[in-house]
């Protein structure tokens, strides 16, 4: 039997699975800088939690969701996206009661029917953060920086980053009836999607990609002529802090984003490339008021946002395919097989103890095969132990880049690597 992958996942091995694992390291460690802790979800909730959170007009839930019916006769889901189950994961534990705001990282995979597609997967992975429980557009800001500043440090050389309010829920009801009452006529013509959208949630017709409703959405009442005076407000003071920390940024009225509890501002943080490679937003949120209340919790005001790492990966491998180091090895044990492979065990597991990346082989290979093999490895030293080095508890060390081979005791091999590791790591 030939088993094939699923259409719209993928494997990730070698530098791909490395370069993912970094950027998650890089954005957990961003992230631990603002003040957040990491979160764990379940990959599977109620379908409901996100009928009710992520909204049923949105293309996620409306389309996209992998929904079962579990044994028990429970409907379930596979996780879309991670905030609906962070919210209900708040209420199910009381969290709300703690000292608030509540910032919670998280990464995972997530699920969606889509056409697969460049940047487009069915199952992708997630790197997002939620701040829950107070209102306050520092902390909006604070998001909103906190993701343009992981991009730059991930290596992308400038990151536009799209801005909009959708304004607070007067503003919206107002908005909502000017676009119905523009679009109307021009309901029948336009896709099947706008139609429906025209119905469930007439802003995420802003969304609609069709060459052909754009036309018609370009003459569309713009959002600022509907804005309530505080939500102007609100969105000038984010706009300020952007301005005063010299982050640079565009407004576009038409980003609505595509999931039902957005309020007041929403983003998105996008990248071309010089080889004008565009992938569509590398990452997006924004600020929500009633989601925490919509799935049984108090009312609180959030804001979060999310990152799609494979879209993250695949662009750092366009800007710079060096971009990461690779795996390397710090020693690689050689042995002369028999009884040497036995203390070529214990030592490698030594050395690992105190913190070197240690390999070798269990094979009978001669000694230039398993040099050959450290250097395919891209190991710094060879550690070659023969009857006599175990005799006499001395080591042959190997430098593998310059070929130098010295003697080093047992009880200096530590303070051997420590130095020469290091100079090594200075150089390189
Ligand atoms: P969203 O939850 O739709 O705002 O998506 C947040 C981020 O996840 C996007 O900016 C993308 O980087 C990524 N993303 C969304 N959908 C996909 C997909 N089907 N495949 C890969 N990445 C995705």
């Amino acid at each position: 039997m030939n088993y094939q992958i699923q259409r719209g996942t993928y494997d990730a091995y070698g530098d791909d699975a490395m370069n993912m694992k970094k950027i998650e390291e890089t954005l957990s460690a961003i992230a631990l800088t603002y003040g957040y802790v990491p979160i764990h979800i379940p990959t599977y909730e109620q379908t409901e939690l996100f009928t009710r959170s992520v909204g049923e007009s949105s293309d996620i839930v409306n389309k996209e969701m992998f929904s079962f019916v579990d044994k028990g006769g429970r409907n379930i889901s596979l996780r879309p996206e991670m905030t609906a189950g962070v919210m209900r994961a708040i209420v199910t534990n009381k969290l709300y009661a703690q000292d608030l705001p509540l910032k919670f990282f998280y990464c995972g995979n997530v699920f969606r029917y889509e056409r697969p597609q460049a940047g487009r997967y069915r199952e992708f992975t997630q790197f997002g953060v939620e701040c829950v429980g107070v209102s306050s557009y520092y902390l909006d800001a604070e998001a909103i920086m906190l993701g343009y500043n992981s991009l730059l440090m991930l290596g992308f050389p400038k990151v536009i980053l799209k801005i909009n309010t959708i304004g607070d829920s007067l503003s919206r009801e107002n908005y909502k009836a000017a676009l119905k009452e523009y679009f109307k006529p021009y309901k029948n013509t336009m896709c099947e999607d706008c139609q429906r959208r025209y119905d469930t949630n007439v802003l995420r017709i802003l969304d609609c990609k069709s060459e052909e409703d754009q036309k018609i959405i370009a003459n569309a009442p713009k959002i600022e002529n509907y804005l309530t005076d505080s939500a102007k407000e609100y969105f000038q003071k984010i706009i300020k802090i952007l301005d005063e920390c010299q982050i640079e940024y565009e407004i576009d009225p038409n980003l609505v984003r595509g999931l039902d509890y957005y309020s007041q501002v929403v983003f998105e943080y996008h990248f071309v490339s010089d080889q004008g490679v565009n992938l569509g937003a590398l990452g997006g949120g924004g600020h929500y008021d009633n989601l925490l209340h919509d799935v049984g919790g108090p009312s609180l005001s959030s804001v979060g946002l999310a990152f799609g790492l494979e879209r993250i990966n695949t662009l750092l491998k366009e800007i710079d395919p060096d971009c990461y180091e690779k795996t390397t090895v710090d020693i690689f044990v050689v042995h002369m097989g028999n009884e040497t492979i036995e203390h070529a065990f214990y030592l490698a597991s030594s050395l690992r103890n105190e913190g070197f990346t240690v390999d070798l082989t269990y094979e009978n290979k001669n000694i230039g095969a398993q040099l050959k093999l450290a250097t395919r490895k891209k190991a710094s030293f060879a550690l070659i132990v023969g009857e006599n080095e175990i005799k006499e508890h001395t080591y042959g060390v190997k430098n593998l880049l310059t070929q130098e081979q010295v003697n080093v005791a047992y009880e200096d091999l530590v303070d051997y690597f420590d130095e020469h590791l290091m100079e090594e790591h200075h150089e390189g």
